[in-house]
């Protein structure tokens, strides 16, 4: 891989990805009404129009009806991948063909390659290991039309890319990750990882959430699974039929010496650097910690006692961005550096007094914000990411991105904008004084309420004790100061109106249940979101799952305090 190259030439690379994008699709119903066979890129910034998903979702939905590919695309259609779709609560379609795969095995191998030159190897260099990694595939549905309807992660599970790939260090075999029954994936990935433990090298997941996710099941799950290395016999209840024959051959035969192993450490009051404690070679986590995943690192780092945590990369359904070409840097200095070869990018401007100026990937400014326009191979032109995006860096001629927030989450019940940015702050700050109690935050979600005068913010806290064995009992005095820590970290707008003019009420965290935010994500599940690419919304808008959370509050706390200005 010539990533020199890559990055060097990244004006030439993106004029050469568009002029074939221009000339693979002149002809579709959709660009022809603006270029008119053109593929001239003057004309293309000129005439075609800046969209966002409603814009092109008619034409999208043709293909998917079985209308023929060139209303969008001048290549095949051959699938379409669903968008994680949480926050705004509507899910998404775009239509993809096997370029995307191949995109994303790129992106991987990349992945890969900076890890063996930054991370993986040992003194002599040639250690390899293996990796815990949790992928899941889901369930796909048809299109009206017949064609594939799957997640990013199934699609590529489905696809030559994933059967073809150059090597395999996985610690599951590939049924795991192709059984569609989410518990039974889940339960073999840790087994066939527990049954490796010398082998692991690291642990990785799509999203932080996930591995999250994945420790909170082996608390519930490690005594059936020592079980089932003791006797060497796998749980009956694990039914997928291929999965059962693969997991049985890496289980092979009965090991006490192991399950006692694994007893020992489990058994212990805290799940302090359990991850460690299990799977003693591990040298790095590996998951997306950026964005709304910025909440997990303290639970990361409070499992795995402060492995290095590596956020690899940036993808979505419209296309892959970039890599995190310094595996090793701090989870709060994860810049992205994007992949020319990819689709082409442009960038819109979303400053204060944003006039719309739109630059290209090789002109954008050190320090400026920006949401991404992405034109890619399977018929979005200009279309809107959603996406704020701070330039931090070049990495040779190429920019690097540091992940700011999701454009439309905010919170506001007056005059003031509460961006995630400023959510995860605040919470940041409240984890710090939660650090001095025996608790730990597991998950969250907020919301404006605005039913009663003043509106407040209201956030839903799970919370958990350090010690396993603990009862959470939260602590009045704890609690409050958390709710007061945070108003003081919100925006000078919201503390002045809160302060001043008692527009805004007093910020209220309401605790909920142990396994809540589980359930709530079951529920955005069987509403259709993928388990693998699922997110916790940072704010909720829906009002089932308001509702779901508030018939699980156990204690509601506010701020005694009006915050400092
Ligand atoms: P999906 O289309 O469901 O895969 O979701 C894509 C969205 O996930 C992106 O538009 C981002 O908002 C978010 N996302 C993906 N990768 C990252 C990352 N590395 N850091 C933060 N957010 C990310």
């Amino acid at each position: 891989m010539d990533l020199m190259k890559l990055t060097s030439n990244a004006k030439q690379i993106q004029d050469d990805v568009l002029k074939e994008i221009l000339t693979l699709n002149a002809n579709t119903e959709y660009l022809y009404r603006y270029l008119h066979g053109s593929s001239d890129k003057e004309l293309f910034k000129k005439n075609v129009p800046v969209i966002s998903y409603d814009d092109v979702k008619p034409y999208i939905q043709r293909v998917a009806n079985g209308e023929p590919s060139n209303v969008i695309s001048g290549k095949p259609i051959t699938g379409f991948l669903l968008s994680s779709g949480t926050s705004g609560g509507e899910q998404k379609i775009f239509p993809v063909n096997n370029k995307f795969f191949e995109d994303m095995a790129f992106i991987f191998a990349l992945r890969s390659f900076l890890i063996s030159k930054h991370i993986e190897d040992d003194e002599e260099g040639n250690e390899k290991g293996k990796v815990l990694m949790l992928f899941f595939a889901r369930q796909q549905s048809t299109s009206p039309c017949g064609l594939p309807i799957s997640t990013s992660v199934t699609g590529y599970l489905m696809s030559d890319s994933f059967k073809n790939r150059p090597s395999n260090c996985f610690t599951s075999p590939d049924e795991v990750a192709l059984c569609p029954d989410l518990k039974q994936a889940m339960y073999c990935h840790l087994l066939c990882g527990l049954r490796q433990r010398d082998e692991v090298v690291a642990l990785a997941a799509s999203f932080a959430s996930s591995l999250v996710g994945a420790i909170t099941f082996l608390e519930s799950y490690w005594k059936e699974m020592c079980s089932n290395i003791r006797y060497g016999q796998l749980s009956e209840w694990i039914t997928d039929l291929r999965c059962r024959d693969a997991v049985t051959n890496i289980l092979g035969g009965s090991n006490c010496e192991l399950a006692d192993q694994i007893e020992e450490e489990c058994n212990k009051i805290s799940w302090e650097g359990i991850v460690t404690r299990l799977w003693p070679k591990v040298k790095f986590i590996q998951s997306i910690i950026t964005g709304q995943n910025s909440q997990y690192i303290p639970m990361l780092e409070f499992y795995s006692n402060k492995v290095h945590l590596f956020s690899p990369a940036y993808g979505s359904s419209e296309t892959m961005f970039g890599v995190n070409m310094n595996p090793l840097c701090k989870p709060q200095d994860v810049s992205y550096t994007f992949m020319p070869n990819i689709s082409y990018f442009e960038f819109i401007l979303a400053d204060d007094g944003n006039k719309g100026e739109i630059v290209d990937l090789v002109n954008v400014k050190i320090g400026s914000y920006y949401e991404p326009l992405i034109t890619n191979y399977y018929g979005l032109h200009r279309y809107r990411m959603g996406d704020i995006l701070q330039v931090s860096g070049f990495y040779n001629n190429e920019p690097q991105f540091r992940f700011v927030r999701r454009k439309n989450m905010v919170l506001s019940v007056n005059l003031e904008v509460t961006t995630e940015e400023d959510i995860l702050k605040a919470l940041n700050n409240a984890t710090l004084v939660l650090k001095r109690s025996d608790l730990l935050l597991t998950g969250f979600t907020c919301y404006a309420d605005i039913s009663t005068l003043p509106g407040h913010y209201i956030f839903y806290w799970e919370l958990k004790a350090k010690n396993i064995s603990d009862i959470v009992k939260p602590g009045n005095k704890v609690l409050v100061e958390c709710c007061c820590v945070m108003e003081e970290s919100l925006s000078a707008l919201y503390r002045d109106i809160r302060s001043k003019d008692g527009s805004i009420g007093a910020l209220e965290i309401r605790v909920v249940q142990q396994g809540t935010f589980h359930s709530l994500m079951e529920i955005f599940i069987s509403q259709g979101a993928s388990p693998s690419q699922y997110k916790t919304p940072i704010c909720i808008k829906s009002s089932e799952a308001l509702a779901f959370l508030d018939n699980n509050v156990l204690a509601r706390f506010f701020s005694d305090k009006s915050p400092p200005l």
